[in-house]
């Protein structure tokens, strides 16, 4: 695969719509211009991955839009060094941006056949986040607590077991609603255990399944 000018200039567009669109934070805009965004995509839909658009990836699922990656991270105030667990692993593009962001990254994905792809994908792009098949409602409580929590698939309400694996001071995105539409939603968990609520805008994903992890 070619990473050319071409992508090089497109993925700068891209940059520019998203900032007009309100992304402010440089260290998720240095990690989307990074990112060669058409390998994660199938030859398909390759002349469309600078368009700020949510692609097919197989199996039913889609790579998010690249302005839904940037709001979400962006709440996630990454520092270098974060623990971060990312449920939905799907393509692998949420988790390498998180990875360039200087993220230790731990990735949960319930299709099998989409983990096994992308498990055997990112280290030919020099992408190694630490991944996990099953399902990521329940979380990964063997390598709990952690600093920040990022959910890429709409659920239908905040996993109690995640909560619980969020650090103090740490923060959870979520996007949480039924029938295809979803409220983005941060938690930050205060120092005492606290836990503080905010909504930040309507978007789309594709439904978080719960007790299920598919080894079709
Ligand atoms: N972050 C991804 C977007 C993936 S779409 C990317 O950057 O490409 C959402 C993903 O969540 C799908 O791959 C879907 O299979 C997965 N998913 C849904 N419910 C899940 C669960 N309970 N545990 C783990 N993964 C889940």
């Amino acid at each position: 695969m070619i990473d050319s000018y071409k992508h090089k200039g497109l993925r700068k567009q891209l940059v520019e719509t998203i900032k007009k669109k309100g992304i402010t934070d440089e260290s998720v805009l240095l990690a989307i211009e990074k990112i060669p965004r058409h390998f994660f995509l199938d030859s398909t839909f390759q002349n469309h991955a600078y368009e700020d658009k949510a692609f097919p990836i197989g199996a039913g699922q889609t790579i998010s839009q690249p302005y839904t990656v940037a709001f979400q991270t962006e709440l996630l105030q990454i520092k270098k060094r974060d623990k971060v667990l990312e449920v939905g692993t799907g393509s692998g593009y949420q988790a390498c941006v998180l990875l360039e962001m200087g993220a230790i990254v731990y990735t949960i994905e319930r299709q099998k056949n989409l983990y096994m792809s992308t498990k055997s994908f990112l280290p030919t792009i020099s992408y190694q986040p630490k991944m996990f098949f099953g399902d990521g409602y329940k979380g990964l409580p063997a390598f709990a607590p952690f600093d920040k929590i990022i959910v890429t698939a709409g659920a239908p309400d905040i996993p109690e077991l995640l909560v619980e694996q969020l650090k103090p001071g740490g923060i959870m995105v979520i996007p949480v609603g039924t029938n295809g539409i979803q409220q983005m939603i941060s938690i930050t968990k205060t120092k005492t255990g606290e836990v503080i609520k905010r909504e930040h805008g309507t978007f789309r994903f594709v439904p978080l399944l719960e007790n299920k992890a598919d080894d079709k």
